[in-house]
């Protein structure tokens, strides 16, 4: 067994093992890398822990007891992948740096804690993914109010949510799954809120740290809160409410703790009090599949995979942000929807606006390292080489009349100054050791001569003595004694001038330094330090600059991303054929050959059919969808959401035409999403999304149902497939339009009998003993369920799939002995059975129109 840190008596290891310990003892929750030289070494538990996460050799090392301490460690110069797969694996790192020269130091090295690196605290470009936000959440409730803080650091950008009354746990488990933030920091109290705890283990797997209450006190706090916002004053930061600034207290102050500096990274808290956008729930999210599939969790297959052309790391962050908060303000779809347009019908203007905007380094991520001060040379030429696109980027746009792309134009500044002072000062190439470019500071300019050409100054220097005493022979030397000396022989020894300062006499001759000798070799040999710092110093100074900046070049990141993602918009809708969506207010969605996003891009061996959809909140509130399974029922109702949601992000719609009524809420029920992680049944979580659906939908949602009721017994699920359906589109209750698959035939009868119902079925072609699905949704409902046809799609062996066939005969044949013994069959009965027997032996495919004619008359008359 590894020695541990509890099985130790502290007071025995050694003075540099107390060291390590006095850092641990106060940060037993973390991984502490603890600098020894070239590495980051850790010890007993952590180092137990890390070999393991880490595939590393566990070693010991001598701690002053009689067993040696479990060691392992990494290089300090790779040690980014490290700390990076720590943090994947829900690890916090503490990084222990020698704050003394090991050299000079005397004892122990001093040591001390630079950087606590948590997932939400993560600012490195290495370990970011460039085109996501890395949100930390701060969250703040009281009295059944939430306040939750979204920070990303990486980018400078803050968001505040506030939600109250008796669902505010349910917002905040909203909120947390739009932005998926990667760390959460929350009040002890927060432990009340089961579900939103349940949720955060379950589904988020993120950072989750409970701070002490007093770290969301804006008083206690009050000196980060100003740092972190460069603000004078706590109502600077964009604020009001008291929530929000406990949240912000606590966000900050821990910015602070993980980071060891105070840096005005962010300018201002965005408030959205009350603002409108459509609300996704984490459930329809997921079986939507927006940004990550339900199996497999890739990018591919997606919505965004589908959607995203974005050219820089701004937009792809941007595009999320949008495909997260849809509109419902028709005024800022239609502004968006109208900037496409506009793109699209530029021609040759869009690809060229992409092609510029392909050299658009991530401004935002940059600005970052400026101000923390991590910006190399290359960082600052990433800016300036954007920096000197923005104004053909902005000529482009000036050519387009929309108000959106205009509104972006103007706040695209072209940080004109930014990139001369850049171009002017810091080198392309600082492979030769220079940051700075000849020619910008005089001062540099004249070290770096000295620095090249020592030699030859002295050599004028001794020229001009030569001419300036007449002693032709004069001389220089140097030796390690007296650095450059003058040497004059004997017989030139009246020559020698007053001001030579004599240093050495020997047989034939005598050594002289000059004030000018010594000041020019006290440069030749301090110029290499010298110039290092003045670059040091040059470099700063710029980085400084660029970091005041920062409100200007943020501003322009974030129009330049929006510029991005409608560009993306337009290239989409082109190659996939899209169509401008008409924005409605008065209910309905009329989709004309609509096409799944995602699903036509996918197919293989088929080729996609396209479907009419249309939805109303009057007769047309509920479609019934009847077919057999595999289909294409779901693949239908989910290509309504899409196209729905595509349409209020403001993006073109697969389809011939579409109107869309904006709807406040998408709402989903799926079938098999089982929910094993969190331990509950399919039954349970079927019934559950339902009971949040029928809760929270409104007339304005649009809800999709797709086999209800299937986890229990028929008759149960039935029932209950038929008393949602019922609840649902009754306009007294919900009655907002609603697409619900089933398998249950029964319900079919709803239609005529509870208002705004229709039904649909897919459209399904028989020939001889199989069928085909023609993918075609259709008015009515499906007349049987094939199932054992579609088993025998899926390939079960025949044998067994005619027995099927033949225990299901079996069935219908003994159908009639189902009656109860004392009904009596009226002869009106009797006929009707065998008028049903008779239609089932007919192939209706086969008939012509007159013969089927001829058949039903025939039928009718024997009744
Ligand atoms: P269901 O919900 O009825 O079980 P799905 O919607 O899952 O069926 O569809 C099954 C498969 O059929 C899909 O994976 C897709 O490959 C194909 N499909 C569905 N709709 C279409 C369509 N409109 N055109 C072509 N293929 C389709």
């Amino acid at each position: 067994m590894p020695l541990l840190i509890k099985d130790i008596d502290i007071s025995k290891v050694s003075q540099g093992m107390r060291q390590y310990l006095d850092f641990k003892l106060a940060h037993m929750d973390k991984i502490v890398f603890f600098r020894l030289g070239d590495f980051y070494e850790m010890f007993f538990d952590d180092a137990v822990t890390a070999s393991k996460v880490l595939d590393l050799t566990l070693t010991g090392k001598d701690c002053g007891l009689s067993e040696r301490a479990p060691m392992c460690g990494v290089p300090f110069h790779a040690c980014d992948f490290y700390i990076k797969k720590l943090i994947e694996n829900g690890y916090n790192v503490v990084i222990c740096e020698q704050t003394e020269d090991p050299a000079q130091a005397k004892g122990i090295v001093k040591r001390d804690i630079i950087r606590i690196v948590t997932p939400g605290t993560l600012t490195d470009t290495s370990m970011l993914d460039e085109g996501s936000n890395n949100w930390l959440c701060s969250v703040y409730i009281e009295n059944q109010e939430a306040s939750l803080i979204f920070a990303d650091m990486s980018t400078g950008e803050a968001h505040l949510y506030t939600e109250s009354g008796k669902d505010f746990e349910q917002g905040i488990i909203d909120q947390l799954s739009r932005f998926m933030p990667s760390e959460i920091i929350v009040q002890p109290r927060f432990e009340l809120l089961e579900t939103a705890v349940k949720f955060i283990k379950n589904k988020l797997h993120c950072g989750f740290s409970k701070l002490q209450d007093k770290e969301f006190d804006p008083e206690y706090r009050r000196e980060d809160i100003l740092a972190q916002f460069s603000a004078d004053n706590t109502s600077d930061i964009g604020i009001s409410s008291a929530g929000g600034m406990c949240a912000a207290a606590a966000l900050c102050g821990y910015i602070k703790d993980t980071q060891r500096v105070g840096i005005g990274r962010f300018s201002k808290v965005e408030v959205h009090d009350g603002e409108q956008i459509m609300e996704l729930g984490y459930t329809a999210r997921t079986n939507l599949e927006i940004m990550k599939t339900i199996r497999g969790d890739s990018k591919k297959g997606t919505l965004l995979w589908v959607i995203d052309r974005t050219k820089t790391a701004m937009g792809r962050r941007l595009l999320k942000s949008w495909l997260d908060k849809p509109l419902v303000s028709p005024y800022r779809i239609i502004q968006r929807l109208d900037a496409v347009e506009e793109l699209i019908s530029s021609g040759s203007g869009l690809p060229v606006l992409c092609d510029i905007l392909s050299g658009v380094y991530d401004l935002e991520r940059l600005m970052t390292k400026v101000l923390y001060k991590t910006a190399q040379p290359n960082d600052l030429r990433a800016l300036s080489s954007t920096a000197l696109i923005i104004p053909h980027i902005k000529d482009r746009l000036s050519e387009f009349k929309t108000q959106l792309l205009n509104d972006l134009n103007s706040k695209i500044s072209p940080l004109e100054d930014i990139a001369n002072l850049i171009e002017s000062a810091i080198s392309e190439d600082s492979s030769d050791g220079g940051m700075i470019k000849p020619g910008f500071n005089e001062e540099l300019d004249y070290l770096k001569n000295i620095r090249a050409n020592g030699e030859g100054i002295i050599s004028q220097i001794v020229e001009r003595e030569r001419e300036r005493t007449g002693i032709r022979n004069l001389k220089v030397g140097y030796n390690r004694v007296f650095g450059y000396y003058i040497e004059v022989t004997r017989s030139f020894y009246d020559l020698v001038p007053q001001d030579y300062i004599r240093k050495q006499t020997l047989a034939n001759c005598e050594r002289f330094v000059t004030e000018e000798l010594k000041k020019t070799e006290e440069q030749i040999l301090g110029a290499e330090e010298k110039i290092s710092a003045l670059e040091t110093k040059i470099f700063s100074e710029i980085r400084d600059f660029v970091g005041s900046r920062l409100n200007e070049v943020q501003r322009t990141a974030s129009a330049l991303a929006a510029v991005d993602v409608l560009c993306s918009y337009a290239s989409v809708a082109v190659s996939n054929n899209y169509v401008k969506p008409e924005i409605a207010i008065d209910g309905i969605i009329n989709i004309r050959n609509g096409r799944h996003p995602v699903v036509e891009l996918t197919l293989e061996d088929e080729v996609f059919v396209p479907n009419d959809a249309y939805l109303d909140l009057s007769s047309n509130r509920m479609a019934i969808i009847t077919g057999p399974n595999m289909s294409g029922k779901s693949t239908f109702m989910r290509q309504v959401a899409l196209i729905t949601l595509m349409a209020q992000i403001g993006s073109f719609v697969p389809a011939d035409y579409a109107k869309i009524s904006v709807v406040d809420q998408i709402f989903t029920r799926v079938g098999a999403s089982d929910d094993l992680s969190s331990g509950q049944s399919t039954f349970m979580v079927e019934m559950s999304e339902v009971a949040e659906i029928v809760r929270r939908a409104t007339k304005n949602s649009l809800v999709i149902l797709d086999e209800v009721g299937r986890g229990t017994s028929t008759v149960d699920g039935i029932s209950i497939a038929r008393s949602v359906a019922e609840y649902i589109a009754d306009p007294k209750i919900i009655g907002c339009k609603t697409l619900f698959a089933t398998h249950y035939h029964e319900l079919i009868s709803m239609e005529g009998e509870v208002p705004g119902v229709l039904n649909y079925s897919v459209a399904v072609k028989k020939s001889g003993g199989s069928v085909r699905f023609l993918r075609k949704i259709v008015r009515g409902g499906a007349d049987e369920s094939y199932g054992i046809e579609v088993a025998k799609l899926a390939g079960l062996p025949k044998k067994l799939v005619d027995r099927a066939k033949e225990i299901m005969s079996g069935m219908n044949t003994e159908k009639p002995e189902q009656v109860s013994d004392n009904e009596q069959i009226t002869f009106d009965r009797i006929g009707e059975s065998e008028a049903i027997a008779r239609l089932k032996k007919t192939n209706i495919d086969e008939l012509s129109d007159a013969e089927l004619r001829e058949l039903i008359e025939d039928i009718i008359s024997n009744i």
